[in-house]
């Protein structure tokens, strides 16, 4: 792709305003991915200009998040860079100025508008049923601002400290174009756009301004974000150019919505209680109202299962592969295979990578908190012992914490038995092989493995004169009260001879063949 000869130089620009959207960190993944991809530096820059959202912990949970999940930043707040400061709050002089030289080139003005004066013009407008009811071209004209009052007034009104904003003078008519990398050619009639504030009366830069001022302080090459700044982008390109640096304004790549998991419009915060799944990627605690909402860390999703979703959440490789480390999505990764159609979030799609991920992680990894699970339980847990649970249940669950929440039979003897196996399988001649078992393990030896529970089990059966695959599913019942589970010999290692025996006895002498169980 033409990444227009300059080294590839993206950001991420949350604003500080909350928890970390989804959304929001797939834009910072696929950001990620772009530089690395291209060799380039990916900023990190915090969009703190509006003081009324500003949220205590927000910045530091962004930081958290892309930490959590592998995406490193090569500028930004933590590690600075040649640009910093990397938050623009710490930045408005920079922003005052571009500001201020647009007003002196004529492409801006100060604007002295009261709150009433403007609501009197948004109902004038109505009630002439003009098209927009905004700050544009025609209406400026009627208001109170440098281009209606003399200069001396002006000066006056600034001077004696009245509250101003500065409005970018938007052309009335031209085509305003775009080639956005995904979206192709976007044409918006400047006659759509209204004059924006850049500068508020609190003397803080709007986004528009403060983002573009940045993108081009810090070198950007390709600014690739949310559908929802779309609408933006032509006010955008005219800034670029009112601001004269065109010619190296970055490429704009607006990725596809997350829609809800029906596919029927955007998802929402809502949606996601509702489908009891998270749409942060970190637990977070509101510092205002102590509300606290999910993270998928804390449900249990592993860093590289929710990367590895959320690259697919817009994106396709164009190929069958499905799992892919991050290194490998850097390889495959092109703004080219972005789709244009919003992406269906699917928390199944989600749980499915993360079992994939979990099945592949070592078990002694895994097992560390199992033993501390059961710790907390009450039951010791040998780690012996919880790496050989691992082994055995990674492939059946699809978070590491349902590992040992899945393994009660491995602590303790069935308080029950499925009454529906127990009247299907549990008859005279299950009773003789359960029996000649139990005896025949009475005289093997400690510890047990699955191999040898295995032979004396053939071994037993067959002096009885009595099938194995007749009485597996009774065996099965006596040892962990249900039909179906996990490999029953390895079950009966992990467990071991003692138990194994003490297990039979019981089953033994609480289902009588013909009664209902207890
Ligand atoms: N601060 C904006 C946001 O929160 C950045 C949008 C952009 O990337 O231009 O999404």
């Amino acid at each position: 792709m033409n990444t227009d000869q300059r080294e590839v130089r993206v950001r991420f620009a949350p604003s500080p305003t909350g928890p970390l959207h989804i959304g929001g960190v797939r834009t910072a993944l696929y950001n990620y991915l772009f530089a690395r991809k291209y060799g380039g530096q990916m900023l990190l820059r915090i969009e703190d200009t509006d003081q009324n959202r500003f949220v205590p912990g927000a910045e530091d949970y962004i930081i958290e998040s892309l930490n959590w999940l592998g995406i490193t930043i090569d500028e930004g707040p933590v590690n600075g860079g040649p640009h910093a400061p990397y938050r623009q709050s710490e930045r408005s002089e920079i922003y005052r100025k571009e500001a201020e030289r647009l007003v002196a080139e004529g492409k801006a003005y100060y604007a002295f508008d009261t709150a009433e004066e403007l609501e009197a013009m948004r109902k004038r407008m109505e009630e002439a049923n003009a098209p927009a009811a905004q700050y544009n071209a025609i209406t400026r004209l009627q208001m109170k601002n440098s281009l209606t009052l003399s200069a001396g007034e002006v000066q006056e009104r600034i001077a004696s400290g009245a509250p101003y904003v500065i409005r970018l003078k938007v052309p009335r008519k031209e085509d305003v174009r775009l080639n956005d990398l995904i979206r192709g050619w976007v044409v918006v009639h400047s006659s759509q756009i209204d004059d924006k504030v850049l500068i508020k009366s609190d003397g803080l830069p709007t986004y528009h301004l403060a983002n573009i001022v940045d993108d081009h302080l810090m070198g950007i090459t390709h600014v690739i974000r949310g559908e929802e700044w779309l609408p933006s982008a032509p006010l955008h390109v005219l800034l670029y150019r009112f601001l004269g640096w065109e010619s190296t304004m970055p490429q704009f790549a607006h990725l596809p919505l997350l829609l809800k998991p029906d596919g029927n419009g955007k998802l929402s915060k809502r949606d996601a209680d509702l489908g009891g799944f998270p749409v942060f990627p970190l637990q977070w605690k509101d510092p205002f109202t102590q509300a606290v909402a999910r993270g998928f860390r804390e449900d249990g999703y592993l860093p590289e299962a929710l990367v590895n979703f959320l690259a697919f959440l817009g994106w396709n490789p164009g190929t069958e592969q499905e799992l892919f480390t991050m290194d490998e999505l850097i390889q495959a990764f092109s703004l080219e295979q972005i789709h244009k159609a919003g992406a269906r979030f699917d928390i199944q799609k989600a749980k499915w990578f993360n079992h994939e991920y979990l099945r592949r992680q070592p078990n002694d990894r895994l097992a560390e908190a199992v033993v501390r699970q059961a710790a907390a339980d009450g039951v010791d847990c040998p780690v012996e012992k919880a790496e050989k649970i691992t082994g055995l249940m990674k492939e059946r669950v699809t978070f590491a914490h349902e590992l040992y929440a899945e393994s009660a039979i491995f602590f303790r003897a069935p308080e029950s038995y499925d009454p529906a196996v127990v009247s299907g399988k549990w008859n005279d001649e299950a009773v003789r092989a359960l029996t000649a078992f139990r005896d025949a393990l009475a005289s093997a030896e400690d510890p047990l493995t699955a191999e040898a529970a295995k032979t004396v089990l053939a071994t037993s059966l067959a002096e009885a004169g009595i099938k194995q695959g007749k009485i597996m599913q009774a065996l099965r019942l006596a040892i962990t009260g249900v039909g179906a589970g996990p490999d029953l010999m390895i079950t009966l290692e992990i467990i071991g001879r003692q138990e194994t025996i003490d297990r039979l006895q019981l089953a033994l002498d609480k289902l009588a063949v013909g009664s209902s169980p207890s």
